[in-house]
């Protein structure tokens, strides 16, 4: 069977993920979060008290960065490692998620996150999430979904994701997070977050996670065949 890349782009916490994964279990693809690259790359930052105007500081500390993702035996699930820890779990926590869309506006963090990204699209076979995946990373991806989701109703599902984890998530901060980077990633110079011409629009508002995903897989199939 002919093998595409898929490209998901959207706004901060709209199930992006979610679908990415099923649709590469059911394809047989490598599922790929770029935003899991962004927030490492940010927790790198944070734990080396890296300075954001300081430039020079940034082009070593990216210098210093390894990362990978590898699959997880138990779960199944793709996670990301970086300089030999995995850091799935330390790159969801608040500090990371407050930071992050600073970090990701830096060009030369983009480039070097992109250029990973792009090398990573070559063998196709690749599902890819993100804010600039259709437009600038794989341009070229045969499919591409614009996913988007009344914003109250993205508030609901990362409070109710984080409070799994974090029985002290307050929900004030999990919204003014996503108002912050929504806005952030929208407006920035480099590569901002804007559907592509030829992206399909997916709002996901009224659906649960099966019949999302049961739209998002008859596209990807009209593509393949
Ligand atoms: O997808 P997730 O919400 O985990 O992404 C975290 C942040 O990483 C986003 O808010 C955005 O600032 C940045 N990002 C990006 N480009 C991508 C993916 C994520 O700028 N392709």
């Amino acid at each position: 069977m002919k093998k595409i890349n898929i490209a998901i782009d959207g706004w901060s916490s709209c199930g992006k993920s979610t679908m990415a994964r099923q649709l590469a279990n059911a394809l047989n693809y490598i599922f790929i979060d770029s935003g899991a690259m962004y927030r490492a790359i940010a927790l790198y930052f944070i734990q080396q008290r890296i300075n954001l105007d300081d430039h020079l500081a940034i082009e070593k500390g990216l210098e210093q960065i390894s990362l990978s993702f590898q699959k997880n035996i138990q779960t199944g699930n793709n996670e990301i490692w970086m300089n030999g820890e995995n850091v799935e779990q330390l790159i969801r926590e608040m500090e990371v998620a407050s930071k992050v869309s600073d970090v990701a506006a830096i060009k030369a963090v983009r480039a070097f996150a992109v250029a990973q990204q792009q090398a990573m699209g070559q063998q196709k076979g690749i599902v890819m999430d993100g804010r600039d995946i259709g437009t600038v990373v794989f341009p070229n991806a045969e499919l591409k979904l614009f996913v988007t989701a009344d914003p109250a109703i993205r508030l609901e599902r990362r409070y109710q994701e984080l409070l799994q984890t974090n029985p002290a998530i307050i929900r004030e901060e999990v919204a003014a997070n996503l108002q912050q980077r929504d806005l952030m990633d929208s407006t920035r110079a480099h590569s901002p977050l804007k559907q592509a011409d030829d992206a399909l629009v997916l709002d996901n508002t009224n659906l649960d996670r099966a019949q999302q995903f049961e739209l998002a897989m008859k596209w990807a199939m009209e593509k393949i065949n």
